[in-house]
């Protein structure tokens, strides 16, 4: 058997600024602190950060007045800001500066008084706090091609819109198409949404699907991009699971398997995908272990001040 890992995979620029600051911040301040929602969509992170006396809060309500907390990369609605604000909160914002970007664009949309198409998964926290930066009558969020058809704007409407960072390429390139088709005063961005980490990421396992019998994916099943990973190399006929660490790979799938790929989420430590490795080459003959440097090693995003 060979193992191939894909080229880009694991943590991005986004995920490893929120991880620092939630590290800076325990270290500078000690518990008790606060971070709204996960941090990033990754089980080991935020059990790690747990046993270190992070608490991970869903709403406000069970912040006390004056606490330090820090809003995940995925960004949070102006109402939640606001709110932190009104209840003397010290917050620190991790929020993935290409989410802010997308937060900017929405409210100038909404701001000049143009329609804006969300596209996205609705329950998902980035949509969910970018829905905030949009006026109510507004927004339409849309998840899929055919939630297109329900639009009842008039068709001449110049509509803006605007993506979650963390789709499908593919899927959303023709989204908009069909968007395109039905307002075709719609608004183009300049660059596309979908960030360089979720794209890096797809391109990477399409090139594991030409050489692959089976690719595995690493990351936790509410992490969109990791998601879109799998659904990737499944589209290119390729078997493909989901796994948040190792002791979930059922290694009788490899049977019969001469090239497993492997590749991680945006989310997700380098020590799951070395945990799977060591997993695989325990269990079965595995003659080399293909691995190529990341093209994304020196991308950085600075920190806010901690
Ligand atoms: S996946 Fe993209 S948008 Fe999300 S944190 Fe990483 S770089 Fe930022």
């Amino acid at each position: 058997m060979e193992i191939y890992l894909a080229h880009t995979q694991g943590f991005c620029a986004g995920v490893s600024r929120a991880i620092t600051i939630v590290d800076q911040a325990l270290k500078k301040y000690g518990p008790p602190l606060f971070v709204y929602h996960e941090i990033v969509h990754n089980k080991s992170v935020v059990s790690d950060f747990k046993s270190k006396g992070v608490t991970f809060v869903d709403t406000l309500e069970g912040v006390p007045q004056g606490a330090r907390l820090i809003f995940s990369a995925h960004g949070v609605s102006p109402s939640v800001i606001k709110e932190a604000q009104k209840k003397n909160i010290q917050f620190i914002d991790a929020t993935c500066p290409l989410v802010g970007r997308i937060h900017r664009r929405a409210e100038e949309f909404s701001k000049k008084g143009t329609h804006v198409v969300l596209i996205g998964h609705r329950k998902h926290e980035e949509v969910v706090g970018t829905q905030g930066y949009v006026a109510n009558d507004l927004l339409h969020v849309v998840e899929k091609e055919k939630d297109i058809e329900s639009l009842s704007l008039p068709t001449d409407t110049p509509v803006g819109f605007v993506t979650q960072t963390t789709l499908s390429k593919d899927d959303t390139q023709s989204i908009v198409e069909a968007l395109h088709k039905k307002y075709p005063a719609l608004i183009m961005p300049v660059a596309s949404d979908i960030c360089y980490a979720t794209q890096n990421r797809q391109d990477a396992v399409k090139e594991l699907c030409k050489a692959c019998d089976i690719i595995i994916i690493c990351g936790s099943p509410n992490s969109s991009n990791s998601q879109r990973l799998r659904e990737t190399a499944q589209k290119h006929n390729v078997e493909s699971i989901l796994i948040d660490k190792a002791d979930e790979l059922n290694i009788a799938l490899l049977d019969h398997v001469r090239r497993v790929g492997i590749s991680s989420g945006a989310s997700v430590p380098e020590y799951i995908v070395a945990g799977v490795i060591e997993k695989i080459t325990r269990c079965c003959q595995v003659s080399k272990v293909h691995r190529s440097e990341s093209p994304e090693k020196e991308l950085t995003f600075s920190l806010p001040k901690i």
